[in-house]
């Protein structure tokens, strides 16, 4: 195999576009795919064992922010980035496989998420090829966001995975990521089963509540975001990290205005989502 010109095993060679295969790739063993939609198996050197009996209990979807998919396909699976996923979601609708799911892929970083911290160890990793904010962010084709919801539904499956434990990137570390960003149609997934969403409330004049508040109402709202799983202390403080949650909030659950000001449409949603929530799910913070 290592010094095989041809394609690594499940890589079709005849097929019209060829998936780019990254330096090193061909070398490292390869394994089955978990998931039947796999189109192609591209091990990646950047994996490591699940820490302190973790096992996979949630999503993160991601986007790659990378201008091409060739260049992020390539970070994810050389050795020496130290960032993979299990899988990458082509925009044609391919799917990649590229660490097992029984491994754990280095794809959240630092974060939080109802109480674990270790959110790779406890999560199967979906980066969608997707050039992101810094690059135009153009709209999810429909073939990419199918092939996406029809890999998630496995997933669930194989895991017995809950809807709400199908999150993106900004969730788990709404200080530093964006990803997958206010134009993933999350609506459109919790249509097939995938992913947590109710409605979000109208957006209406009134009050709201913003950077620089403090009280009672702020303590509520920091109790709220933390029972549904971020990572806020409630201090009473509307400070930037409550901003940057809010932020995070609402480009997952009210993407139609991301600026994280809690107004009435944001508060309502989020009561919605709390109370739409199997028992016990709800975090105790
Ligand atoms: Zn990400």
């Amino acid at each position: 195999m290592a010094t095989s010109s041809f394609a690594p095993p499940g890589l079709d060679p005849k097929r019209p576009r060829a998936l780019p295969v990254p330096k090193g790739a061909a070398e490292l063993p390869g394994f089955n795919p978990d998931s039947s939609v796999v189109s192609d198996i591209i091990p990646s050197a950047n994996f490591g064992e699940r820490n302190n009996g973790l096992v996979a209990d949630m999503i993160v979807l991601h986007y790659t922010g990378m201008p091409d998919a060739e260049g992020a396909i390539a970070r994810l699976c050389t050795a020496g980035t130290d960032v993979s996923a299990h899988y990458i979601v082509l925009e044609d609708g391919r799917v990649v496989q590229t660490v097992p799911e029984s491994k754990r892929a280095w794809h959240a970083g630092i974060g939080f998420w109802a109480g674990e911290t270790d959110i790779n160890s406890m999560s199967i990793g979906i980066e969608i090829i997707n050039r992101g904010h810094d690059w135009g962010y153009p709209d999810f084709p429909s073939r990419q966001i199918a092939a996406v919801t029809t890999l998630c539904r496995g997933i669930m499956l194989r895991h017995d995975l809950p809807s709400h434990r199908v999150l993106g990137h900004s969730d788990v570390s709404p200080s530093r990521k964006k990803d997958p960003g206010e134009k993933f149609p999350w609506h459109s997934l919790a249509n097939s089963g995938v992913g947590h969403w109710v409605r979000p409330a109208p957006i209406t004049r009134g009050e709201s509540i913003k950077l620089g508040a403090e009280g009672e109402r702020v303590t509520a709202l920091q109790h709220a975001l933390a029972r549904y799983g971020y990572g806020i202390e409630p201090s009473g403080q509307y400070d930037a990290t409550t901003m940057e949650v809010v932020t995070a909030f609402q480009r997952h659950f009210r993407p139609e205005r991301v600026d994280g000001v809690t107004d009435h449409s944001t508060l309502t949603t989020l009561q919605a989502l709390l109370e739409s929530l199997p028992n016990k799910a709800a975090t105790t913070a």
